[in-house]
């Protein structure tokens, strides 16, 4: 069995561990510390993109959410749900 706790293969916009997606904040400060899991994706949408920290324009649907930063494209609750 092969143990993932951090998959590689999330989008940008949610995966590259820049800027904290619910905060904005850069990671490599001290407010930016947290990396979202897969798992929390899926209970809480992102609000900022987490390679350039923009405001993303977030939509959510009552089966999960998507969410588009104007740089780094659309990220989709269900494509997150494929990769967990
Ligand atoms: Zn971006």
């Amino acid at each position: 069995m092969l143990e993932m706790s951090e998959s590689p293969a999330l989008p940008a916009p949610v995966g590259a561990g820049v800027y904290n997606v619910y905060t904005g904040a850069a990671v490599d400060g001290a407010a930016g510390a947290v990396i979202p899991t897969a798992a929390q994706l899926g209970l809480e949408p992102p609000r900022f993109c987490a390679e350039c920290g923009r405001r993303m324009i977030v939509q959510v649907r009552p089966t999960g959410w998507w969410a588009k930063c104007s740089r780094h494209g659309q990220v989709d609750s269900t494509d997150l749900d494929m990769r967990r």
